[in-house]
């Protein structure tokens, strides 16, 4: 009954989203406040009429403001169901094992494994240094069918400046795609969008689900040279022309539209992430330097699965990775200001 290619499919766990309510939910790196008060008002008055009707299969509307906030072409623009679903065809598209592996951090998002042994890329897991940072020359040795990175780096929060990211470019001879994963470039990141005029091997994803707090709608874009576009609209045509439906671009509009919302929304988090660590730090953790919504922190003495459990069992929920050299971390996302301080009188105890 099977395909015989289900027999080496390892998917991958997302974070736990329990169905009863009373937890302060930390665990999936959400926004802990909402979307834009216009898309209310946008989704209260939906003509349900509408929905008779396929929506644009191009996204024409979304990718123009996109394009006119980056300062790019609608050409420039991709729009899919979700950053993770743009990630999968950019899989699909770009990497094989003709040119040697894929290059990727050894702790890094855990979908890249997964996608790659979906599509049966070989990859090669570059480790990172003392310090949880990336080694860029590292991603520079040795033939590879592309590079991926998530900036900032994802457990880690750890951020590459922009200089990092052109000097990759300018010195990466293999001349592959270069795939810079920015779902949480808006917390005190700097984009690599401006370079993509430059590099036509530049693509850079992101998504609605963090600094526009819709992870609830399933949105996300690529920006990159038109022929890279263009790759992207053939995958997705081969898989399904309509994969995002008309609420969702209308929201993506919206959020886009409201900038400034956006922005106070991203401040807040800011700055309760900085002064988190820094109480978190004076409590005896060690927080690695965050320049996203999550922060990843241990302390001395527990393990991850530990802190999890016990963090659990007063109902706030965290993450863990069960992997030798990241076990003793647990990766916490920043929520209100409220939140955070129940965090603290929590962590105080352990
Ligand atoms: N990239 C990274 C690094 C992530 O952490 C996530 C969130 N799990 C995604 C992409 C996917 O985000 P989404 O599919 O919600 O756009």
């Amino acid at each position: 009954m099977f395909a015989d290619r289900m027999k080496n499919l390892t998917p991958y766990t997302p974070g736990e989203q329990p169905q009863e309510g009373g937890f302060i939910k930390l665990n999936t790196n959400e926004n802990p406040y909402p979307p834009t008060p216009l898309i209310k008002d946008f989704l209260s008055d939906i003509d349900a009429s509408r929905l008779r009707l396929y929506p644009d299969p191009t996204s024409k509307n979304l990718r123009q403001e996109i394009a006119r906030a980056e300062g790019l072409e609608p050409e420039n623009v991709f729009i899919g169901n979700g950053s993770d679903e743009v990630l999968s065809f950019v899989f699909f598209g770009f990497f094989d094992g003709k040119y040697g592996p894929l290059f990727f951090p050894e702790f890094t998002y855990s979908f890249y494994p997964v996608y790659s042994g979906f599509y049966n890329i070989p990859y090669k897991k570059i480790p990172l240094q003392g310090d949880y940072s990336l080694d860029i020359d590292s991603y520079l040795d040795g033939d590879s069918t592309g590079i991926i990175l998530p900036n900032p780096n994802a457990p880690t929060g750890i951020c590459l400046p922009l200089e990092k990211i052109k000097y990759l470019l300018d010195n990466y001879k293999c001349g592959r795609l270069v795939a810079i994963d920015e779902a949480y470039i808006a917390f005190g990141g700097e984009s690599a969008a401006s370079l993509i005029n430059d590099y036509e091997n530049l693509l850079v994803v992101r998504t609605f689900s963090k600094s526009s707090s819709l992870a609830g709608l399933r949105l996300g874009y690529a920006l990159g040279d038109k022929k890279l576009i263009s790759a992207l609209n053939t995958v997705k045509n081969s898989f399904n022309s309509y994969p995002v439906d008309f609420i969702a671009q209308r929201c993506g509009e919206l959020s886009i539209f409201d900038s400034s919302y956006r922005k106070d929304v991203i401040s807040k988090i800011i700055t309760t992430r900085d002064s988190f660590t820094l109480k978190a730090i004076n409590l005896g953790w060690t927080v690695l330097p965050s320049k996203a919504n999550f922060v990843f922190a241990r302390k001395d003495g527990l393990r991850g699965e530990d802190i999890y459990m016990r963090l659990k069992e007063k109902k706030i929920l965290v993450r863990y990775f069960d992997k030798e050299g990241i076990n003793d971390f647990v990766r916490i996302t920043i929520g209100t200001d409220d939140e955070m301080s129940q965090l603290l009188t929590t962590m105080e105890g352990l």
